[in-house]
């Protein structure tokens, strides 16, 4: 396993953050997990470091970053029309999409194009266009950090909710993902009731997976910043989830927002629209600012610092909750 010290994280976070770490761990097959497992290194807190498109370091990383570039797509034979996929949580998430188009698997296709990891995407419960990482997690195989035993999660046990799972937070800092296995569809089966989804396609002229891969890569690239050109981390907020009457009284005030169904008696409010309603797309502080097109996008213009971003987040948050006395909860991870 290789170890790099003083290493800059730059190129390693979504945001572009120019921090270090003390140690940079890269760990590339199994054996490597096991073997960082079992050395004193672990004994002592560590961060896992996807693809760092989720995160905002606010300073230099003190302690060791841990960082899997392990890779390994392993199908299964199909039968009944489904098929199992084993997959290494190092493996890019996209990478793992378009495999499952090219074999002409379903159920990810809606998932097109989310910068992450294979294991980042369980430990976030990912999900976009009406679909969730966990509506296709079959299992999922973790390291123990204090034992380095392997245990296998079933996907009851990942406990998975709205962009978050057991490994965010009764698990989190305790388990180390290795690999996921997914169970998909060998029969066409597709979710275009989203958005623009089903309009477009039919502008495509076909509906495939290709077809549903494409149109949805392509809104995307229209609607998020390349964040090869503009640092963001995508959605910085969580959508909140309120009880009914606090909506309800919401709603009389400002009939104009929108509300979707949650969890009993809860209704799940859009962030985007609560920000945007202040006047906050667009808006700009120095290289901080919300993205022109998505409200819920903060984005770092070049040489905004981690600490920057943090404040001007707080600053909408403060504003949200004076006006509407919701509190936003940060998506990012916050470092
Ligand atoms: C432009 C853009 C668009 C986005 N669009 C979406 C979207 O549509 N839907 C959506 O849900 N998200 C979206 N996101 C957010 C982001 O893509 C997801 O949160 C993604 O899962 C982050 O993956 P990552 O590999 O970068 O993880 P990181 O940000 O590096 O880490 C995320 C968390 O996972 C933990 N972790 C990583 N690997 C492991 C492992 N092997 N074992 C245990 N813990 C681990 C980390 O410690 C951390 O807590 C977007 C982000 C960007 C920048």
């Amino acid at each position: 396993m290789q170890c790099l010290e003083n290493a800059s994280l730059k190129a390693r976070n979504t945001f572009g953050m120019d921090v270090k770490a003390d140690r940079l761990w890269i760990l590339c097959s199994r054996e490597e997990e096991e073997e960082f497992l079992r050395s004193p290194w672990a004994k002592q807190p560590f961060f896992i470091l996807g693809s760092g498109a989720n995160v905002l370091f606010t300073k230099d990383f003190h302690g060791s970053v841990v960082h899997l570039e392990t890779q390994g797509i392993r199908m299964g034979a199909a039968r009944d029309g489904r098929v199992r996929v084993e997959v290494a949580a190092g493996e890019c998430w996209d990478d793992f999409v378009r495999f499952c188009v090219d074999k002409g698997l379903y159920g990810v296709e809606n998932l097109a194009l989310i910068p992450s990891q294979v294991g980042s995407a369980v430990v976030q419960n990912i999900g976009a266009y009406g679909r969730e990482v966990k509506d296709v997690v079959h299992a999922v195989k973790a390291w123990h950090v204090a034992t380095a035993e392997m245990k296998v999660f079933s996907k009851e046990e990942c406990d998975f909710a709205y962009r978050s799972s057991f490994f965010k937070t009764v698990g989190k800092g305790e388990w180390l993902i290795h690999s996921v296995e997914f169970e998909l569809s060998t029969e066409a089966a597709y979710h275009t009731g989203y958005g623009d989804v089903a309009e477009r396609l039919q502008a495509w002229g076909e509906t495939s997976l290709r077809a549903v891969y494409e149109v949805i890569s392509e809104i995307r690239r229209e609607k998020l910043p390349d964040v090869r050109e503009l640092g963001s981390a995508g959605s910085f907020f969580k959508n909140p989830v309120i009880s009914l009457e606090k909506c309800q009284a919401l709603q009389a005030a400002h009939p104009e927002f929108k509300a979707f169904p949650a969890s009993e008696g809860r209704k799940k409010l859009s962030a985007a629209q609560l920000i945007d309603s202040l006047g906050w797309k667009g808006r700009r502080s120095g290289d901080v600012g919300v993205h022109e097109r998505q409200a819920l996008v903060l984005v770092n213009y070049g040489r905004a610092t981690g600490g920057e971003v943090w404040r001007f987040a707080q600053a909408i948050q403060a504003d949200v909750q004076r006006h509407y006395g919701i509190l936003l909860e940060p998506e990012v991870i916050v470092l």
